[in-house]
């Protein structure tokens, strides 16, 4: 998958690109990450990508004509989807996520002061895309969180196939508690059954442990989740223990 990233700072994305999973991902030729940097498309000597906003206010507005440019140097043919990363965008989601993962080709635009010129919208973007009801200097760590989510889920990137599988939100529950060496660490122990060796009775701990943690932390999870009869078992037992510890 190609994933080309306009943006005024390049330079604020490319340490993260270059790390670990990423990194590996690009160099196995399993993503590409193309870095345009809008400011090459400004038109004039002082190569200005911003201005005021019409109608007066507060700080500066990214200009029409750059950004335009910058996304009509790009191969255009088939034409890649593009998303704008913006607050009042789409919330991302790992679903959305997994349907970015089915495109050949994805266009991020970085926005920076106030926003993009409106106009921008209008002729080129498709989707916009939020990390979350805050607001940032930048699109770029959205951006950031865009490609990583998604080549995540691109077959290889991952070492474990099944390692994305198992992540939160992919089934639609909260991930189960991980442990890892030593046994013991200040009087606090891993649990018995996942060093039982007996893989049907840790999958059903996890399954459990899953669930436990999606009901406390993100209940609301759970009316969309796909559950079947043994999860909803698996909830009364849970639903019991809870009732046992906090009565009433
Ligand atoms: N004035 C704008 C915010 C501009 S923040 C508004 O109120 O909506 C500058 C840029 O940072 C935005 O253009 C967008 O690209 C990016 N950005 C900030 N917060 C973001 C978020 N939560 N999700 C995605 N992009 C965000």
């Amino acid at each position: 998958m190609i994933f080309d990233i306009l943006t005024l700072l390049p330079e604020a994305c490319t340490a993260y690109l270059k790390a670990s999973i990423l990194g590996r991902a690009q160099k196995a030729g399993l993503i590409e990450v193309r870095l345009t940097n809008i400011r090459d498309f400004a038109f004039d000597r002082h190569r200005t990508v911003d201005d005021a906003p019409y109608g007066g206010g507060n700080g500066m507005v990214m200009k029409v004509e750059p950004l335009v440019a910058a996304l009509e140097s790009l191969p255009g043919q088939p034409r890649p989807r593009i998303v704008l990363m913006a607050p009042q965008g789409q919330p991302f989601t790992q679903a959305l996520a997994a349907e970015l993962a089915g495109l050949d080709r994805l266009v991020i635009i970085c926005g920076r002061y106030e926003g993009i010129d409106e106009r921008v919208r209008q002729l080129a973007v498709d989707q916009e895309i939020s990390l979350g009801d805050f607001v940032l200097s930048g699109g770029e760590l959205p951006a950031l969180a865009v490609v990583d989510a998604v080549s995540r889920l691109i077959p290889g990137v991952l070492g474990g196939e099944c390692s994305a599988a198992a992540d939160s939100f992919s089934d639609g529950l909260l991930e189960h508690p991980h442990y890892t060496r030593p046994p013991e660490f200040r009087g606090l122990t891993v649990p018995e059954v996942l060093t039982s060796g007996n893989h049907a009775a840790i999958e059903r701990w996890r399954r459990k442990e899953s669930l436990r943690r999606t009901l406390r932390k993100r209940p609301e999870l759970l009316q969309q989740a796909c559950l079947d009869p043994e999860d909803e078992k698996l909830l009364f037992e849970i639903r019991g223990e809870i009732a046992e510890i906090e009565p009433g």
